[in-house]
């Protein structure tokens, strides 16, 4: 490669960890190492910036990482990055160690930050979705999101069991905030008879309506996948309504909560993190900033924080259409 944009780089995980972030920060450290850059971990996020948490890092500080869950570097919410003065003492860090080029890993918080910094001060910043929920346009998936779906997938497997012995219905809530993603996903992949995102507009009636084409149908237990970000209701409110209709179904709640975030990444998600890595720090090299890099149809893309910040995945209607025709 030629010349190269950025002499100095630091690399810092940021917001929600998400498996995967451990092997998308050995991709940026041993990238840069191949490309004769200096690069330094930043511990807990924006907060490792403003407090001089800064370590220098070479291809063996990440052995043995890229199968490990969480983040080495560790995570925050830094509430001192999203005022000036946080951002001012983050920038003199930066100063006092050459930095040129910062890469983050995390979600759209952590884009909003990054990008306010760029405009701020001028330094290069190159974004990496870290992030379960899957809810950053201008990459087909993120770093997590593989993992966390098929971890929510064994776990229904796991609930369906007992479901089918008691002859139970099951409301089961994934995480995902305000995106579907991981239910639909994790839904139709354990045949779920309904499943309840904040993408569709649901109603009660729809919901009953499919419980008695399911008691028609001879299915005799029942799981109904609810995204944390539903609206319809929480999902105690849905089992309690479920009750009063059909009082003689045995129901329970299931919520699955962290679990979905922690574990070894997948297979999938290594190799998405590692290819969002070294992307990520040849984006830097050839002056880009402000930016996301990003997979989609098996490309390296580059999209504007902008754009990844405020659009948004759609939700896929066919696999919406199949959930449906295939659960009954
Ligand atoms: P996840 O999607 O997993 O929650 P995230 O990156 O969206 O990840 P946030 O907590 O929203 O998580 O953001 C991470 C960090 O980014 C915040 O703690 C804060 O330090 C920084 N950040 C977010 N919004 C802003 C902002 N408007 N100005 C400056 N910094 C911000």
């Amino acid at each position: 490669m030629n010349k190269s944009a950025v002499k100095k780089i630091a690399v810092l995980t940021s917001g929600g960890d998400a498996p995967g972030m451990n092997a998308a920060l050995r991709a940026v450290v041993r990238t840069a190492n191949h490309y004769d850059i200096e690069c330094f971990g930043v511990r807990e996020g924006y907060n490792g910036l403003i407090n001089d948490d800064f370590t220098k890092m070479g291809p063996r500080s990440v052995k043995n990482i890229i199968g490990a869950g969480g983040t080495i570097l560790r995570s925050a919410r830094s509430l001192e990055f999203k005022t000036k003065e946080g951002r001012q003492k983050a920038y003199d860090n930066c100063v006092k160690h050459g930095i040129d080029g910062l890469v983050c890993i995390g979600g759209d918080g952590t884009f909003t930050g990054a990008k306010i910094f760029n405009e701020e001060f001028g330094i290069k910043v190159i974004g990496v979705p870290g992030t379960i929920d899957n809810d950053i346009f201008g990459t087909d998936n993120t770093i997590g999101y593989d993992t966390a779906l098929n971890t929510a997938m064994d776990a229904i497997d796991k609930i369906r069991d007992t479901a089918t012995s008691h002859n139970r219905v099951f409301f089961v809530e994934v995480m995902g905030r305000d995106a579907g993603f991981i239910a639909l996903n994790s839904g139709l992949a354990t045949g779920a008879v309904d499943i309840l995102i904040p993408e569709k507009k649901d109603s009660i009636e729809d919901l009953f309506a499919t419980f008695e084409r399911a008691e028609k149908a001879g299915k005799s237990s029942s799981i109904v996948v609810v995204a944390e970000g539903e609206q319809l209701g929480s999902i105690y409110d849905l089992a309690k309504a479920t009750k009063a209709g059909f009082p003689d179904y045995d129901i329970r709640v299931a919520i699955l909560g962290h679990i979905q975030r922690g574990g070894s990444p997948s297979c999938a998600d290594r190799v998405l993190a590692s290819r969002l890595g070294f992307g990520a720090v040849v984006g830097l090299m050839k002056g880009k900033t402000n930016v996301m890099a990003g997979l989609q149809s098996n490309n390296l893309v580059f999209t504007p924080f902008e754009e990844a910040i405020k659009k948004h995945n759609e939700i896929n209607q066919e696999l919406m259409l199949l959930s449906e025709i295939l659960a009954i």
